[in-house]
């Protein structure tokens, strides 16, 4: 049996007539549309001559074993968020599956090395808000002090929707042994933005996760009655947001994959009869290049001080949540370029904004590269993520391709 990815686009049209409604697709992890995805795709891999089971974080397995205990692994998440497209994190799955097809067949189940494949348990997080719940517990970067007694919107906690999956979440650790002999890891994923479609290219290569700078920054000036205030004698602490606003644009253009949001904005009062006392805005600041982000980050410390400065105002931040960069491996970088422009003669390398699973099994040591394919639009975690068919079946193309490059790579590194 040769690789044949027009099944594996035929297979997420199936998956995606099971779990999708005419909102877009419903697998949110722990309930019963997501149970039925997994059982659908159990029953597909039972033709194979492979073991199947859960760790301890619910990460389903499939392990096609080799000569060597050595083992590439292939994951990604049958989990969509609710009202979400037929490809995230599904794509992954089935061509990882239709390449172990592949792989089963050309060395009659017995290949030179072990081949797993995983679907990550939770990875959106769109329930409790703990994304790479999965995953994290695979790289021992779980945080479960702090996420068992996380509810879903009807006051549901996490705890207990795991635990009528099967799932203990004091067994977390346990899932760190999955870890044993595995020497690669290998993700597949749409784009999920408009870069490779800008340029016209069906898949990218993925350098590593941006690492990600989260602040709270609170400006303080004065309450004061709009109309009696004459306007050189305010202390507007928007205005000072505002300016701190454009200023983030011109901090992330300086860096070619940079990038800096301010997402929220809360005044107080919050009137259209007062000037604004209090501002509150969030931002977000993210690259690759754990220098650079360093960098953004005490530039925006020191344009927030100007412009309060400016505007007689006070400002204050509070560190959010941040996480360093995580750079893949150059080997691996390299021969995901080798196996694209292979298959679709040109490649291009660009890092990731969202956050990954491939970004924990990285973390866990594990020499790690991702795969992009184009996402029309660059719309995703919506009905209408979509990605032509004939890059689709391009991507499981090149998959294959970087599998049996790697599988070559993990022999001779014994
Ligand atoms: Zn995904």
């Amino acid at each position: 049996m040769s690789l044949n990815p027009k099944r594996a686009v035929a297979e997420l049209k199936e998956l995606r007539a099971l779990t999708a409604d005419e909102n877009g697709a419903q697998r949110v992890a722990w309930t019963d549309v997501w149970l039925k995805a997994r059982q659908w795709f159990a029953a597909k891999v039972k033709e194979l001559p492979v073991e199947q089971h859960h760790d301890a974080a619910g990460n389903s397995w499939v392990t096609l074993r080799g000569e060597s205990e050595k083992a590439l692994l292939i994951g990604g998440h049958l989990d969509s968020v609710p009202n979400g497209g037929w490809l995230d994190g599904a794509l992954d799955e089935l061509a990882g599956l239709e390449v172990l097809r592949r792989i089963a067949s050309e060395f009659n189940g017995r290949p030179p090395v072990t081949v797993r494949l995983v679907d990550w348990a939770d990875e959106e997080g769109a329930r409790f808000g703990r994304s790479l719940l999965g995953s994290s517990a695979f790289a021992g970067t779980h945080s479960i002090g702090a996420d068992r007694s996380r509810t879903d919107r009807d006051g549901v906690k996490l705890e207990d929707a795991l635990r009528r999956c099967g799932v203990e979440i004091d067994k977390f650790p346990e899932t760190e042994k999955e870890q044993k002999d595995a020497a690669a890891y290998l993700e597949l994923h749409i784009e999920q933005g408009p870069v490779l479609e800008r340029m016209g290219l069906p898949l990218g290569v993925v350098l590593g996760t941006k690492g990600v700078e989260r602040h709270n920054i609170t400006f303080q000036g004065q309450e004061a009655h709009s109309g009696s205030t004459p306007m050189n004698e305010r202390r507007d602490a928007l205005a000072a947001a505002a300016k701190l606003a454009l200023e983030i644009r011109a901090i992330a253009k300086k860096h070619r994959d940079a990038v800096c949001t301010m997402g929220s904005v809360k005044t107080f009062p919050g009137i259209v009869t007062a000037v604004v006392g209090r501002c509150e805005v969030t931002l977000d600041q993210r690259d690759l290049d754990a220098g650079v982000l360093a960098q953004m980050y005490r530039e925006a410390q020191e344009a927030s001080r100007r412009f309060a400065e400016e505007e007689k105002c006070t400002v204050g931040w509070s560190r959010l949540w941040n996480i360093e960069p995580v750079p893949f491996h150059p080997q691996l970088v390299k021969m995901c370029e080798e196996a694209i422009r292979e298959t679709a003669g040109t490649s291009h390398s660009m890092p990731s904004g969202p956050l990954h699973d491939a970004a924990e099994v990285c973390r866990a040591g594990i020499p790690t590269v991702m795969m992009f394919v184009q996402s029309l639009k660059g719309i995703s975690h919506n009905r209408i993520e979509d990605t032509r068919e004939e890059h689709l079946e391009m991507s499981v193309a090149a998959l294959d391709r970087l599998a049996s490059k790697t599988m070559d790579w993990i022999v001779k590194q014994r």
